[in-house]
C-alpha cells in the first residue's frame, strides 16, 4: 500500500525537536506575563469573511494564500492566516473592549504558499494585541518588550528594528495618489505584479523584491513627506521613547506591511542571517480595524512573530542553552528479576525528588544493553537495581558524565548523594 505522508509544507515536531519549541514558547510566554500580558487562544477555524474583510481582498493572503473551503453545511469557512483577525472578533464578540486589553497568543496559521527554507503552509505565530490604548507609548513598551527577548534568547546583535509611519487613511490616500502619479509614468519599467498592484493595492509595490522597480522607487516619493500632524507628532514621540530607552531602530519608508489594516506606525524586526525569509517578527498599528468588524472605535497595536523562522535563527547563531537536550537526570537499570522492586524504588524516588526526572528501563535486558540505553539518555546517573539491591533496599548509583567511583547507598540516601 502507498505508504501516506504529510501534507507539503506541513512539519511534523519530532521528539529532537521538541525540546527547542518548549524553550522558545516558555520563553515567550513568560516575558509577555512579566509585562502583564494575557494569553487569548480562539479558533484555528473562522468564516472565511472575516479575513476578506479585515486583511483586505488585495493582499496577497487573501488574493492567493488562503485555505478556503465549504464546510458540510455551505458556509465558507478559512484557516486561519493570521492571528489578529479573529483575536479582535474574539475581543468584540466577548466584550473584552470595555477596558484596555493586552494580550498574547500562540499558534498554527496557513497559507497556501510555496513551501521553502522560513516559508511553510503551516507554521507558528506568537503574536501580540493590545486593545484601547492610543499610543505611542504601547508602540514604544511592545518594542522594548521585544528587544528584551531578544536579549534573552542571546540574539539582540543579529535583528535589527526597522520603522516607519503610515499615517492615517487621508494621508495614505493622498500618497498613494503621488505614487502612483509617478508611477504610470514609468509603467513599463514596473515587474509584472507590481503593474497589477498599481491598480489593486499600489503601496505594497513599495516593498517589491524586484531590483529594477526598487531602483525606480528610488526617486518615488516619500511616504513620510504626506504624513498628517498627529501621526508625525505620534512618529516623533515613538523614536524618542526608543531613543531614550536604548532601542535602535532604522527608519525604512518603503516599509508598508502585507496587511491592510495598518495605520500610524509599522515595524519589522528583521536578520540577515536567513537569507530571503528575513523578517522574524513584523506588526504595527491598526486602530480602524475593530470598528471595521462591527466594533466600536478602538485604538490597537500588535505584531505576529514567526516561530519557525525564530528556531531557525536559534539553531543557525548556536545559541541555544547545552542543556536543552537532556531530556532525563537519571536512568532506572533494572537487572534480574526485579521489576516490582525497580518500579516501586522510582515512585518512591519520585516522592522524594520531585525535580528528578526519571527513567525506569522497562523489558529487561542484559546489564550491557541497559547501561548503553542509560548513556544514550543523556542521564547524569545510573540507578542500578540488581536482586542484591533489591533485597537490600539499597541502589548502585554510577556516574555516567563524572569521573566518580560507583557507590551503592540505601535509597533513603540517594537524594543527598545525587545533589552532591
Ligand atoms: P513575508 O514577507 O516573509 O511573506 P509576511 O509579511 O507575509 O511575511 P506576516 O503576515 O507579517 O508576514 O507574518 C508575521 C511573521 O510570520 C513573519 O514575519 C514571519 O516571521 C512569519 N511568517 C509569515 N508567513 C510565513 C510562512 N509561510 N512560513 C513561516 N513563517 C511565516
Ligand atoms: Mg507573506
Amino acid at each position: 500500500m502507498k505508504q501516506l505522508r504529510a501534507i507539503r509544507g506541513m512539519n511534523d515536531l519530532l521528539p529532537g525537536q521538541s525540546p527547542v519549541w518548549q524553550y522558545v514558547e516558555s520563553t515567550l510566554s513568560e516575558l509577555f506575563g512579566r509585562y502583564g500580558y494575557s494569553e487569548i487562544r480562539t479558533p484555528s477555524l473562522e468564516a472565511t469573511q472575516l479575513f476578506s474583510r479585515a486583511v483586505g481582498e488585495a493582499t496577497d493572503i487573501v488574493e492567493k494564500e488562503m485555505y478556503t473551503f465549504e464546510d458540510k453545511s455551505g458556509d465558507s469557512v478559512t484557516l486561519r492566516p493570521e492571528g489578529t483577525a479573529g483575536t479582535v472578533r474574539a475581543a468584540i464578540q466577548n466584550n473584552l473592549l470595555v477596558q484596555p486589553q493586552r494580550l498574547w497568543y500562540f499558534g498554527p496559521m496557513f497559507r497556501y504558499e510555496r513551501p521553502q527554507k522560513g516559508r511553510l503552509r503551516q507554521f507558528h505565530q506568537f503574536g501580540i494585541e493590545v486593545f484601547g490604548i492610543e499610543g505611542p507609548d504601547i508602540d514604544a513598551e511592545i518594542l522594548i518588550m521585544t528587544a528584551r527577548l531578544w536579549r534573552e534568547l542571546g540574539i539582540a546583535d543579529h535583528v535589527k528594528l526597522q520603522l516607519n509611519s503610515l499615517g492615517n487613511s487621508a494621508s495614505r490616500t493622498a500618497y498613494r495618489e503621488a505614487l502612483v502619479a509617478y508611477l504610470s509614468d514609468h509603467r513599463e519599467q514596473l515587474d509584472e505584479d507590481s503593474q497589477r498592484r498599481l491598480e489593486r493595492n499600489p503601496l505594497r509595490i513599495l516593498d517589491s523584491k524586484n531590483a529594477r522597480t526598487q531602483e525606480l522607487l528610488a526617486d518615488a516619493p516619500c511616504l513620510l513627506d504626506f504624513l498628517d500632524e498627529e501621526s508625525a507628532a505620534h512618529f516623533e514621540q515613538l523614536k524618542a521613547m526608543l531613543d531614550a530607552a536604548g532601542v535602535g531602530y532604522e527608519i525604512n519608508s518603503r516599509l508598508v506591511r502585507g496587511l491592510d489594516y495598518y495605520g500610524k506606525t509599522v515595524f519589522e524586526w528583521v536578520t540577515d542571517s536567513l537569507g530571503a525569509q528575513g523578517t522574524v517578527c513584523a506588526g504595527g498599528r491598526y486602530d480602524g480595524l475593530v470598528e471595521q468588524l462591527g466594533g466600536k472605535s478602538t485604538p490597537a497595536v500588535g505584531f505576529g512573530l514567526g516561530v519557525e523562522r525564530l528556531v531557525l535563527l536559534l539553531e543557525t547563531l548556536e545559541v541555544l542553552p547545552e542543556a536543552l537536550h537532556q531530556q532525563v537526570d537519571a536512568y532506572v537499570v533494572a537487572v534480574g528479576d526485579v521489576q516490582s522492586a525497580a518500579l516501586a524504588a522510582a515512585e518512591q524516588l519520585r516522592d522524594e525528588m520531585p525535580w528528578l526526572r526519571l527513567q525506569t528501563h522497562m523489558g529487561g535486558g542484559s546489564f550491557k544493553s541497559q547501561m548503553k540505553k542509560a548513556d544514550r539518555s543523556s542521564a547524569e546517573f545510573a540507578l542500578i537495581i540488581g536482586e542484591d539491591e533489591a533485597a537490600s533496599g539499597q541502589v548502585t548509583v554510577k556516574f555516567l558524565r563524572a569521573d566518580q567511583p560507583q557507590q551503592t547507598v540505601a535509597l533513603a540516601e540517594l537524594p543527598t548523594v545525587l545533589q552532591g
